[in-house]
């Protein structure tokens, strides 16, 4: 054994499984048929694996939905409420997006990745007990290609810290369960008795506390005290875990020295542990240095029996898209600087046999000179560096990062400026996303219909909108979006330094995918983005109008983001990209410009220690796109959830002058926080559920208003709904919207 990777995609380099899995879901082919496709997947996947040289192949990394609900089935942690559905598909499918009787569970993102997991609900008193058939299936498939594969389990403590516990504590459900693992253990050694068994643990990058580590070392001695045991960590070093788990009977661990490059061997190999150095980066898509890597590998395991050092990815390849062979219209440069979840498979090959002085093939040599010409290629392309836009960031200087005038004093230059009634009315910014909409932007896309065709059509849109916002009363407006597929892409299209892929989709729940752009140079804006639009809108109405821009660490944790150069760097010309178009706004005559920041929290790393480093870069990033502006212009954010009490502080240090904030679906707790802390900005709660096609009565919505102002005062509270209009269609949002605006009316009247 010597090369692995953690886990494969398995959505299918074509999506096919994707595909197999709506069509399954509207009725179109059968169960057989689908399981007909996930064997093929599986099986040209394993080949994949094995004709690249990996030693250490997974099953169990495939899945219909989620490895986490995968989990919940082999355990028989299955809920109550699904237990009256017989077949075993239907009932999977229903716990993961419900059905016409049943709701869906919970899904939320795996640790900072923007893959969802199915949350498992747990009770002590579940009837927990080992159900293995998928993983025999799977491991019969594998041994019919000539695989003698390493099974993936998601170890026990993971699992349940990552649950909801209905009933019970999570220390007695992990005891409960160990006897659980223990004989899914003893049927996978009825497989094989030489089995590897791969356990992920990556709660354990995570800051564990002294009782979550004396319960890891009690487990692993219990579950490794017969049995192949590989420990997988990553997305972080886990270097608590590693020093304990060394005292186990486990036989190893993989750990991510990509993003854990803190990772400490010492423990594991003092104690005669095998360690896998996962250097092959599973969650972007860069060339790797296969020299560098090599050298770094070696220099590491020096004392290391080389028969106890493997080399494989950093995390599951899940993470990234699957080949770049259907690239074909990527700028040929680039693309040379990319690997996808193939080619990574080559360069895991090659770092390891220059690790172990192995003989190098043919395509080996091919392999690595292709390699050294990359990153050569990559440190001087024109393409990628652009003397102007690194002036632009080390000139960058404390005035940048602040407004000219504090808050308490701009805002009543904006209330003057702007002349908003008390408790305005406004909306987060996007319309609805109608299929007619879709179609005319694809037609134009596809070179169907003219520019000037195109243009003329989205501002009828406008128009409309606009009409409409004014008859109902709101007080600022918004242009609507229509011109927007995605708020990420909308602005990557149209900057330097950042590209698109055909092909590079990365699997995000269920059958749901994402191509992430890939900011591969020094960024910067060559035109105006927004200004024709909103300019158009706000010559359609006395009200004012709102610009609409994304901010520039949502475009960053959106994406893939080159690793060539400091995070912080990156984000800065994105700022100073977006700060041009806030500029250009302000110049044309916008008077309120809107950043969004709706991914700024799932960028935090998930080592506190590292936290006052990320908020550095991510707040100082807004405000450098938000502080060149005149005082009375008003700058807002949004942020599309409900959980601040831990970042408080940076959400402060981002001096917004208005943010609007997810909240119709939580108690108000979260306003509390804002109040208890004297936030100085102003506050749009939002005060209706989107997420339902319900239209929400105006007797509902006053109540919800004066709920709120229970907890803040009239004069900071804006009305608005939560963000996600683009998903809801007309009949729903004009009728929610008009009763929204009588509601404030109705409220105003009493103040
Ligand atoms: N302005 C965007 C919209 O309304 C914000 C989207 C978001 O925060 N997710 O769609
Ligand atoms: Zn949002």
């Amino acid at each position: 054994m010597a090369t692995y990777v953690i886990g494969f995609p398995r959505i299918g380099e074509q999506r096919e499984l994707k595909k197999a899995l709506e069509a399954y879901w509207s009725g179109k082919i059968s169960q057989d048929e689908l399981k007909q496709t996930a064997s093929d997947l599986r099986k040209r996947h394993w080949t994949y694996q094995k004709n690249a040289g990996i030693d250490m192949i997974s099953v169990n990394d495939f899945s219909f939905y989620d490895n986490m609900l995968d989990m919940t089935v082999m355990l028989n942690a299955v809920p109550e409420k699904y237990k009256d559905i017989d077949n075993c598909m239907d009932r999977y499918f229903a716990m993961a997006r419900g059905d016409a009787n049943h709701k869906a569970m919970e899904m939320t993102k795996w640790f900072n990745t923007n893959y969802h997991y199915i949350v498992p609900e747990l009770d002590i008193d579940m009837d927990f007990k080992a159900n293995i058939d998928k993983i025999v299936l799977e491991y019969n498939e594998a041994k019919e290609l000539g695989i003698e594969p390493k099974v993936n389990l998601i170890g026990p403590i993971t699992y349940v810290k990552l649950s909801k516990i209905v009933n019970g504590d999570e220390k007695a459900i992990i005891e409960k369960l160990v006897p659980v693992y223990k004989e899914i253990i003893a049927k996978l050694k009825e497989l094989n008795p030489n089995v590897t068994i791969q356990m992920d643990e990556p709660y354990f990058v995570t800051n564990p506390t002294k009782e979550d580590l004396e319960l890891l070392e009690k487990v692993y001695n219990e579950l490794a005290s017969d049995a192949n045991i590989y420990v997988a960590t990553y997305f972080e070093h886990s270097n608590e875990a590693n020093e304990v788990l060394a005292k186990t009977p486990i036989k190893g661990m993989f750990l991510d020295f990509v993003h854990g490059s803190e990772n400490s061997i010492k423990a594991l190999v003092d104690a005669g542990k095998e360690v896998g150095i996962g250097i092959v980066n599973g969650r972007n898509v860069w060339v790797n240095d296969i020299e560098k890597s090599a050298a770094f590998v070696k220099g590491l395991t020096e004392a290391v029996e080389s028969d106890k050092v493997h080399v494989g990815s950093s995390c599951s390849l899940l993470h990234v898209p699957y080949t770049l062979k259907y690239e074909t219209k990527m700028d040929e440069d680039i693309k040379s600087w990319i690997s996808y979840a193939l080619e990574k498979l080559d360069e895991i090959r090659v770092i390891n046999k220059l690790v172990k002085n192995e003989e190098l093939s043919e395509y080996d040599k091919e392999v690595l000179e292709g390699n050294k010409i990359a990153i050569a290629t990559r440190k001087t392309s024109s393409k990628i560096h652009d003397p102007i836009v690194q002036d632009r960031v080390s000139n960058l200087t404390e005035k940048d990062k602040h407004r000219s005038m504090p808050f308490e004093e701009r805002i009543k230059l904006q209330h003057e400026n702007l002349k908003y009634p008390i408790l305005p009315t406004t909306t987060i910014g996007s319309f609805p996303q109608t299929p007619e909409l879709r179609k005319l932007r694809r037609d134009f896309k596809n070179g169907l219909i003219s520019e000037e065709d195109y243009k003329a059509q989205i501002k009828e849109m406008i128009k409309d909108l606009v009409k409409f916002q004014e008859e109902i009363g709101l007080d600022v407006l918004v242009h609507g979006e229509f011109e927007r597929n995605d708020m990420v892409e909308y602005f990557g299209e149209q900057l330097n330094g950042v590209a698109f892929s055909q092909n590079g989709w990365v699997q995000s729940y269920g059958s749901r995918c994402v191509k992430p752009p890939l900011i591969y140079g020094d960024v910067s804006r060559p035109k105006d983005m927004t200004v024709e639009w909103i300019t158009y809108a706000q010559s359609l109405t006395e009200k004012p109008m709102k610009g609409m821009l994304t901010g520039p660490v949502t475009m960053l944790n959106w994406s893939f983001v080159r690793d060539d150069q400091p995070k912080r760097t990156t984000a800065y010309q994105m700022a100073i990209a977006i700060r041009d178009e806030v500029e250009a706004l302000e110049a044309a005559g916008i008077k309120v410009i809107q950043v969004d920041e709706a991914a700024l929290r799932e960028g935090y790393p998930l080592r506190n220690e590292k936290r006052a480093e990320y908020e550095d870069w991510a707040i100082t990033s807004f405000r450098i796109t938000t502080s060149s502006v005149k005082p009375e212009t008003q700058i807002h954010t949004h942020m599309c959830y409900s959980e601040f009490s831990d970042i408080m502080d940076a959400i402060e240090d981002m001096d917004a002058d208005v943010i609007s904030i997810e909240n119709a679906r939580s108690d108000n707790s979260l306003l509390k926080i804002f109040k208890e802390r004297g936030y100085k900005g102003e506050i749009g709660p939002g005060v209706y559920d989107i997420h339902s096609p319900r239209i929400p009565s105006k007797e509902e919505i006053v109540e919800q208003i004066e709920a709120i102002l229970e907890v803040l005062p009239a004069e900071k509270v804006w009305i608005n709904p939560d963000c996600g209009l683009k998903t809801r269609k007309w009949e729903e949002v004009k009728p929610s919207l008009k009763n929204m605006v009588d509601a404030t009316i109705e409220v105003r009247k009493k103040l």
